[in-house]
């Protein structure tokens, strides 16, 4: 008989988002007349910008003309992208990155999920908890639940991000802003970080798919801000949440040149070498159409645009954040972030607040438990729907007894 990779029957049964599908669903066939409102995934709602839109439909004419016909494309990206990211997201910043670091991908789900492929087996993995659950799953999948997997406990006594671990780490995932607590780092906590990388010659996979949220001057909006980040770290970026991507999928993956490693016999790895092989043998490429799509986000118009997306999702972040304050719930995130972390009033369990919150109040949110066992007691709402169900969401809310 064949194997299978048994690492899979580890994984928890059914995908978090699974489970409230099914709850919901079972709730609202028992309940036809509830007027259901999601803010639970984290799915935008808003849709393309036109900037997006009318790129797109010259990119499909250009795909019906045989003189502008593409088929393959640089399994990298095109250069007309590449180039636009690492001047617009990077240099213009401040910062230096070359477009030959960048990699256009087909979201930040599959860029997470895949880097494994290139690292070790044996390195200890730091995930914090709670924490986006594809990190861990992904490495449970490779790795099985091995005692190389170290949760990183991400408590209300130190403001939902980890401490500096005393024992050398490895390979690091930070995700800030984060989902889903929506918590942020400073500069100074995220320097902290760096020099705990270089220190000990560890990776630090750094998820900023929630970068265009960052309000605040004083909060780093790459990792490549801190001083010596490009020798340690690879950075992840999506068009999903900022352009409304979510069902288009454009990513891209930061691996800066100077990110060095050597092999067990000594020998000087280049990881942006590394990656640039696994991206040639596994992934064909992002559809030209999207990389045109995603060029448009970097228009004047589309840059506007996109700018006045972010900020309709933030005027919902506050509104919830204000509602849910003068109900007198203790809450987190939302200010840089599309996600607002409340802690369960009245020492409610994460599930049993889901329950009451979908029946009584026919609102769905996400039970922290579902992100990690420190999220037991807290609940994730997001800023995603529209600004007329938000605001109906958190009137029901607060007249809830
Ligand atoms: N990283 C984080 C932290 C996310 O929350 C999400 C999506 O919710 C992703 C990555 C995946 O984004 P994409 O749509 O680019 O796959």
């Amino acid at each position: 008989m064949f194997e299978i990779n048994e690492n899979y029957l580890q994984l928890n049964e059914s995908y978090l988002f699974s489970t409230i599908a099914r709850r919901v669903e079972i709730f609202s066939a028992a309940h036809p007349e509830a007027d259901v409102i999601r803010l639970g995934i984290g799915d935008v709602t808003l849709p393309l910008p036109p900037s997006v839109i009318s790129a797109m439909h010259s990119a499909v004419d250009e795909m019906a003309d045989k003189a502008t016909f593409r088929g393959y494309g640089p399994e990298q990206g095109y250069s007309f992208l590449r180039d636009k990211i690492a001047e617009i997201d990077f240099r213009q910043r401040g910062v230096k990155i070359s477009p030959d670091e960048i990699f256009v991908g087909d979201g930040s789900k599959s860029d997470t999920g895949n880097i494994g492929d290139i690292l070790g087996e044996d390195n200890v993995v730091a995930i914090t908890d709670p924490v986006y659950p594809v990190y861990l799953d992904t490495n449970i999948m490779r790795l099985g639940k091995s005692s190389k997997i170290v949760m990183l406990s991400c408590g209300e006594e130190n403001g939902f991000l980890p401490e500096i671990p005393s024992q050398r780490m490895d390979v690091i995932y930070l995700c800030y802003p984060n989902n889903p607590t929506g918590t942020v780092m400073n500069r100074q906590q995220l320097k902290q970080w760096v020099d705990y990388a270089l220190r000990n010659k560890s990776l630090i996979l750094f998820d900023a798919a929630y970068e265009a949220f960052i309000r605040d001057e004083e909060i780093p909006r790459t990792i490549y801000e801190i001083e010596g980040a490009t020798t340690c770290a690879i950075e992840f970026r999506s068009f999903s949440k900022n352009a409304g991507f979510t069902g288009l999928r454009c990513s891209y993956t930061v691996v800066p040149k100077t990110l060095i490693t050597e092999s067990v016999n000594g020998k000087e790895i280049s990881i942006n070498a590394l990656w640039n092989r696994r991206q040639s043998t596994k992934f064909n490429g992002t559809p030209y159409i999207v990389q045109k799509a995603a060029e448009a986000v970097y228009s004047p118009g589309g840059q506007h645009e996109v700018g006045e997306m972010v900020a309709y999702y933030m005027r919902n972040a506050e509104i919830i954040r204000k509602g849910l304050a003068e109900k007198g719930w203790t809450i987190f995130g939302g200010e840089n972030s599309p996600y607002i972390w409340l802690k369960c009033p009245n020492g409610m369990d994460s599930w049993t607040f889901f329950d009451r919150l979908l029946e009584e109040c026919h609102i769905v949110g996400t039970p922290g438990i579902g992100f990690g066992t420190q999220g037991e007691g807290y609940f994730r709402l997001t800023a995603f729907n529209s600004y007329e169900r938000t605001a109906e969401a958190v009137k029901r809310i607060k007249e809830w007894e």
